[in-house]
Formats: structure tokens, C-alpha cells, sequence
């Protein structure tokens, strides 16, 4: 058999199994089998007793020996059900089959000993197993099989009902002996040996039948690393051809407006790290190529001002610059900030968002298009058609996980010449694993906060303690402060979720009545002029708490709030309650936010929770919520934006193997760009098959 052969010639498979197989999990040739890899082994020289077999173990498959104590049946027909006790020195348990029973009656016999493999569940307490495998003793000892540990492959549940629970480790262990001496390997020797990875036919081997979990972990590290190693070619290569590609706008002035407003008008002196990011982009739009940079900085750290600076050496250069925001009041937000901020200066700034009436959206685009507006703040509105540009050379992307990179590309194409970009978000993520995600972003990190922060303080609550909580909000008020209020609000029970916002902004206006309190509500229903007459108030003083929903979880700011009360906390992910922590802590006051839920709790809740109150970290907490919520459910997000299909690695989680295929790209490259000295040839191969541009949408990871 050949790799390339069709799975249909695999002695078992046949013409209808082989098109399930392809419909199920795209598995049309033996090699598409032979890289379909197990998610978990069970070891199968592991052999229990009865007894040792109890519920709270949570075993999922193991297998026991057993002698049949007798059989019996039960109902009729459709119905019948055959059942066999068996037991051993230490208990007994029964196997139940509902199907195939005339097969297995034959094979039982009183007395006599089996090997009983499947799945424990319990029945009063009692070990039972529906459609176990049995097989002698005698059968078990000749039984042939390739190793002692034994894989569980992703499957669904037609294919298990056409191949048996054991079906794909069967097919692999008859397809190994066919295909093994035709596996060759691609990787350069030098490589392999830098970095110790078994040859490909090993790994292979030991993917499926692996001699131990120390082998297991061995051939998944070789395989884990020939993937990442196939996306950093691309990524890398991909890098380089921009470079060569697209010329960028050229700004070799640091010009009036740029130096007055740093010298004259810059409300506070810039952090350190501020001043290095805006830098390193006045280093990158003096090349001539184009800036793609990503920056990342944690909630409260300065990047408006960042986005500011950058636009005003825009504009300075005889460009116009444009910043999107992921939403109508946060665009509103920056319009208005940076309104203030530059209104003693020669500069016109615009704003475009859904909600623009007539007036205002013919001011922009009227503006914008001959070129007399140099600033454009905006919603998705300013990806339109009808938005033209006279010159724009700037882009701002703040909170870049809301957009898809498919939006980032269309602004793009707004110019012949691509604008410079800057994607800023505040969602940590680990360098390398940003290469990895956004292909060929450069990099940034806002890695100081503004001096004078107070570390916030946080707390969990119950709501029995909600007398305690409404105490600490009067004295806080009484303080002169103001408190957010906040409640989840996840897509699926928004009716639910609605009630109970409304239920909590009235309790609240009971609780604290007129006019000693003012209380302001904003959600997602109310139209967007409400919310912003009712976030203004808050902004301007005059509301004393804010009841909403996590519409103000990015980017709100308002210096004066010191207090974040989160209501169901367990409901949101870490990452969403430390932006929403985020939006205190922005004054030079004390801040608190205070995590409220019930009394019962599951044990990630819970720790999600302690979390919070240890720590103000974002990076700490990203960290955390990786290990929390486990490999499957992020690499399925992270997969369903990706071009390509990573089999076994998980860029999050496999970040060391990341950066040492990232180091082993960029040593290959630079000997080697286009990949054709013979010992790489496999190599561009490899690249081949990683090299679609990802596209990630972040607002699925928070
Ligand atoms: P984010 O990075 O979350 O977008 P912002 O740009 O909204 O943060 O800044 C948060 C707050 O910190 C704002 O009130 C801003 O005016 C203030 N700020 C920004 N830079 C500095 C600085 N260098 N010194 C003092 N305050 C600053
Ligand atoms: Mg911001």
C-alpha cells in the first residue's frame, strides 16, 4: 500500500466505510490515517481487580478480569437484554449487552475466565458495564498488538457505530505494517539532532503505539514541532515578501504639530514605555515599508495617547490618520478625548459611526474627502464604500479583538498604498503566540502603567453580603466617588439577563433613592443616544453609580469611579472580568472591585474568582485562564479561524516548542529563503501546507 492510496483498499475498510470515513473526519488515504493521532491511551497492561474499580476514580476505560458466575435474560424482543455476572477475589460486577446478544451469548461461558475491557459505570453503587469487549484468557495472552498503551481517536458516533469503540485503533494497526517502510522523513538532519526530535518514522510509530507515555510524549513533541515549524516558514517568509512587497508611506518629519502638542499640551509626562512604542513606530514609518504592528497593553496603561502621538506625526507628514473603535460609545469616547486634547491646535477631527445623523456624516465624509478633516474617529462605519480618503496613511485599530483581520484587510484597500496600521488590544497574549496568530505583526508591549496607580483591590462577595456591599457603596459615594454596577450578559439567555439587570437597577434606585444618589442604567437595548446621555452623565459627574451591562467592558474611562461591582461574576471569563476590572483603578484613588455571586459554586468558578482577588496581572491571568478552561475548548477557537489545520499542536499551550520553532525558522531562512538547497526541499513542503493567513476573531476567545 501507498501513502497516497485510498483508504478503501485497507483490509477492513471497503468502499462504504471508507466514504463514511471521508464524510466523518476527512479521512480519505492512508496517510490522511496515518495523521490522524489519538488525544488520549489507555494502558492496556494495567489489569484492576473489582474492587479497586469505585465510582469516585472517575475511570473512563480500563479493563478487569472476571469469571462468568452466571447469565440471565430480561424482556423481549427489542427490548431483550442479556446480562453476565462475573466477579473475582475482591467483588463482583455485571455486563449488559441490548444489542448483538445472539453473538454474545455464544461466546460466554459459565465458569470460565475473561479479560473485560470498556467503560465503568456504576448502578447503586455496584460496577456495571454496557457492551464491554471480552475475551478469554487464552485470547488475551496470544492477542497481538503493537503496544501496551492503547489510543482513543477522535471519532463521531456513526463511525464508532460502523468500527466498534476500538475501530480506528484497529484500521492503525493494520495500516502500519503496510506503510511503515514507505515514511520518509523531510526534516534536515542538522535540525533533528539541534533539537533532538526522534526521525518522523519513530514518532509515528510511537503517536499510535507508543512504548510508554515517555515515548507518547516524544513522538507528540516531534510532530507538534514539524506543525509549528510548517507555520513559522510561512509566517516568516510571508513577513519578508511584505517587506520587499509594499512600500509604505514615508514620514520623515517629526513635525509643528507632533513637537507643540508634546512640548505644550501633553496632560501628563508620557510613561517610559509610552515614549519607547511611539519609537519604535517613528523607527518603522521611516523605512518605507509598511508598519503592521500589534500593541499590547494591559486595561489603563496609555495607549490612546500612543494612538494620539502617531496620528499627529500622520498628519504631520501631510497624511490623514483614522482610529475604529469596536463600538459607538467608545468611539464617541475617544472623539471626545481627542477633541479636548488637540483643540488649541490647527487640526480637524471628525467623527463616523452608525449613528451619525445627516449632519455629522456629511461633515466626515465631505471632510474627509478633500482632505480638510486630518482625523477620522470611528466605528466599522469607516470601512464603508462610500468613505473615501484624500490621503490616508494611518490606521489605528484599538481593541483589535472585536474585528476580524478580514476588516483590518479591507481598510487597506481604501488606498493603492497600504496606510501604516496599529492594532492595540488589551488582551495579553504571549509574544511568540502573537506571531503565530497574527502571521506577520510586529510586536509592541505597553509594559508600565501610569505612575501613581494603587493596585486595585478585589474581593469576592457573596450575596448574603450584599448589606455589606450597599454600605461600602454609600461611603464610597460619600466620598465623591462613583461605582459601576455590572451585569453579564451572554447571548444565549439575554432575555434572562435583561430581567435581571432591570430587577438590580431598581433595587439599587430603591436602595439608594433620589436625590441623595442619582443612578443611571445603559444596555444594549436602550437606543444608542440614550446610552450615551446616560453614560455622559456618569462621565461628567452628575450619576453617582452606572447599572450596565458588559457594554462598558472595553475602554470606557472615566478617572473618578473607583468602584467595579460585578454581579454573577462566575458567569464571565477571567479575561473579561479583568477588562471590566480595568475600568477603575484610572484615577490616583484607591480602587476596589468587588466579584459578587452565589453561594454555590464550580471549582473553576471558584478559582477563577481567587484569581481575581490575587492578582492585577494581566498576563498572570491569561495564563490561568489557559490552564483553566484546557487545551480543547481554546484550540478549538483558535482553530475555527485558522487557514490551516493544526492536527496535535495548540500554539497556546505549546508556547516553548513555539519559540524554538521560531528561532529554527529563522536560522533555515536566513540560509536558506526560498527553501531550495536539496536537505530543505521536504522542509518547503511543510511550509506549503501551514501557509494560510489566520483569522482570528478575538472577541471568541475572551
Ligand atoms: P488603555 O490602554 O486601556 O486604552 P487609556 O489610554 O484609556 O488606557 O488610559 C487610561 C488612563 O490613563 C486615561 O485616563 C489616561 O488619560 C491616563 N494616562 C495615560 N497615560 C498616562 C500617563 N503617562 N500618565 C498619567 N496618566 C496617563
Ligand atoms: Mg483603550
Amino acid at each position: 500500500m501507498q501513502l497516497g492510496d485510498s483508504i478503501k483498499f485497507l483490509p477492513g475498510v471497503g468502499e462504504v466505510r471508507a466514504r463514511l470515513l471521508e464524510k466523518e473526519l476527512g479521512i480519505r488515504t492512508a496517510e490522511d490515517l496515518l495523521w490522524h493521532f489519538p488525544f488520549r491511551y489507555i494502558d492496556r497492561t494495567k489489569v484492576y481487580r473489582i474492587n479497586e474499580l469505585t465510582e469516585d476514580r472517575e475511570l473512563t476505560h480500563v479493563q478487569f478480569r472476571g469469571r462468568v458466575t452466571g447469565v440471565s435474560y430480561t424482556g423481549e424482543g427489542r427490548k431483550r437484554r442479556f446480562t453476565v455476572y462475573v466477579s473475582d477475589s475482591t467483588g463482583s460486577a455485571e455486563l449488559v449487552w441490548f444489542q448483538g446478544v445472539k453473538w454474545i451469548e455464544k461466546r460466554i461461558e459459565v465458569g470460565r475466565e475473561y479479560l473485560i475491557f470498556g467503560r465503568p459505570s456504576f448502578y447503586r453503587h455496584e460496577l456495571s458495564m454496557v457492551h464491554p469487549e471480552v475475551e478469554t484468557m487464552e485470547q488475551a495472552l496470544t492477542r497481538r498488538t503493537e503496544s501496551g498503551m492503547q489510543g482513543i481517536y477522535p471519532s463521531t458516533e456513526k463511525l464508532s457505530a460502523a468500527f466498534g469503540t476500538k475501530g480506528l485503533y484497529q484500521l492503525q494497526c493494520s495500516l502500519w505494517p503496510l506503510i511503515r517502510e514507505s515514511i520518509a522523513d523531510y526534516m534536515p538532519r542538522a535540525v533533528c539532532e539541534k533539537y533532538g526530535l526522534p526521525t518522523l518514522k519513530e514518532a509515528l510509530h510511537d503517536i499510535h503505539f507508543p512504548p510508554s507515555t515517555e515515548g507518547a510524549r516524544r513522538a507528540q513533541y516531534r510532530l507538534k514541532f514539524d506543525e509549528l515549524l510548517g507555520v513559522q516558514l510561512g509566517v516568516q517568509s510571508r513577513r519578508t515578501e511584505r517587506l520587499q512587497k509594499m512600500e509604505g508611506f514615508y514620514f520623515p518629519k517629526v513635525g509643528e504639530l507632533f513637537n507643540d502638542f508634546y512640548q505644550k499640551r501633553l496632560p501628563f509626562p508620557l510613561t517610559g514605555a509610552q515614549k519607547r512604542v511611539i519609537h519604535e513606530i517613528r523607527k518603522d514609518t521611516v523605512t518605507g515599508y509598511q508598519m503592521n504592528r500589534l500593541l499590547q497593553g494591559d486595561v489603563g496603561s496609555g495607549k490612546t495617547m500612543v494612538a494620539l502621538m502617531s496620528m499627529l506625526l500622520a498628519v504631520d507628514n501631510g497624511f490623514q490618520a483614522c482610529m475604529m473603535a469596536p463600538t459607538e460609545i467608545l468611539a464617541r469616547q475617544h472623539f471626545a478625548t481627542l477633541s479636548r486634547l488637540l483643540q488649541e491646535l490647527p487640526i480637524r477631527v471628525a467623527i463616523l459611526t452608525g449613528a451619525s445623523k445627516a449632519k455629522e456624516r456629511r461633515t466626515a465624509l465631505e471632510g474627509i474627502a478633500s482632505g480638510e478633516v486630518q482625523i477620522l474617529i470611528g466605528t466599522h462605519a469607516l470601512i464603508e464604500e462610500k468613505v473615501q480618503f484624500a490621503n490616508l496613511g494611518f490606521v489605528v485599530i484599538d481593541e483589535q479583538h472585536r474585528f476580524g483581520v478580514e476588516q483590518r484587510a479591507r481598510l487597506w484597500t481604501k488606498n493603492a498604498r497600504p496606510p501604516h496600521i496599529l492594532v492595540m488590544t488589551a488582551t495579553p497574549i504571549p509574544r511568540t503566540l502573537a506571531m503565530t496568530l497574527y502571521g506577520d505583526l510586529d510586536v509592541s508591549v505597553i509594559d508600565e502603567l501610569p505612575p501613581g496607580r494603587q493596585p486595585i483591590r478585589t474581593y469576592h462577595y457573596t450575596d448574603a453580603a450584599r448589606l455589606k456591599l450597599f454600605g461600602f457603596m454609600r461611603e464610597q459615594i460619600k466620598a465623591g466617588r462613583q461605582v459601576y454596577v455590572v451585569y453579564p450578559l451572554i447571548k444565549e439567555s439575554e432575555k434572562m439577563d435583561y430581567k435581571n439587570l432591570m430587577e438590580g437597577y431598581e433595587a439599587i434606585s430603591r436602595d439608594f433613592p433620589l436625590p441623595e444618589y442619582i443612578t443611571e442604567v445603559c444596555h444594549g437595548q436602550m437606543k444608542a443616544q440614550d446610552k450615551e446621555i446616560s453614560m455622559d452623565r456618569f462621565k461628567r459627574g452628575e450619576a453617582h453609580i452606572l447599572v450596565a451591562t458588559s457594554v462598558i467592558e472595553v475602554g470606557v474611562d472615566v478617572p473618578n469611579a473607583t468602584v467595579m461591582v460585578i454581579e454573577s461574576a462566575e458567569r464571565f471569563g477571567l479575561s473579561q472580568l479583568h477588562q471590566l476590572r480595568g475600568r477603575v483603578g484610572r484615577g490616583g484613588g484607591q480602587s476596589y472591585c468587588i466579584l459578587m455571586s452565589g453561594e454555590k459554586l464550580s471549582r473553576e468558578s471558584r478559582e477563577r474568582l481567587r484569581a481575581m482577588c490575587e492578582t492585577t496581572d494581566g498576563f498572570r491571568l491569561a495564563e490561568l485562564d489557559l490552564k483553566l478552561r484546557g487545551a480543547g475548548d481554546i484550540n478549538g477557537t483558535l482553530q475555527s479561524g485558522m487557514a490551516f489545520d493544526l492536527k496535535i499542536a495548540n500554539p497556546t499551550l505549546d508556547v516553548q516548542i513555539l519559540s524554538l520553532t521560531k528561532e529554527a525558522a529563522e536560522e533555515i531562512l536566513s540560509h536558506d529563503p526560498s527553501l531550495s538547497l536539496p536537505e530543505n526541499r521536504g522542509l518547503s513542503a511543510l511550509k506549503a501546507r501551514y501557509s494560510g493567513t489566520p483569522q482570528i476573531d478575538f472577541s471568541r476567545i475572551s
